[in-house]
């Protein structure tokens, strides 16, 4: 588990993705229907899932606002009206290096 925390998140509308930098300089950048697909709460992965797995949305969604929690998370308000999702900083920067893997 990492003990490095998010320092910058910033949406880009132009590449639909969200920039995210960690305080030891780690930069990734995370698709919106990755984030959205991905969404860690009970209600998108079932209170039962071993994994957490990726569900495409419905339709292309945008994130409205980006909010701390604590100092271990972001909640994200998605434009579909979904916003229960916590993403942990570890469980993002665990996405984002999927996400490099992938390309
Ligand atoms: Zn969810």
């Amino acid at each position: 588990m990492t003990t490095s925390f998010l320092s910058e998140v910033k949406r880009q509308p132009e590449s639909r993705t969200v920039k995210l930098v960690w305080s030891d300089g780690f930069t990734g950048e995370c698709p919106y229907d990755t984030l959205r697909g991905y969404c860690p709460c009970a209600g998108c992965q079932g209170h039962w899932a071993q994994e957490i797995q990726y569900h495409a949305p419905a339709a292309a969604v945008e994130p409205l606002r980006i909010e701390p929690v604590g100092n271990y998370a972001i909640s994200i308000h998605w434009s579909d009206g979904h916003a229960t999702g916590i993403y942990r900083f570890d469980y993002l920067r665990d996405l984002c290096s999927r996400q490099e893997e992938v390309q």
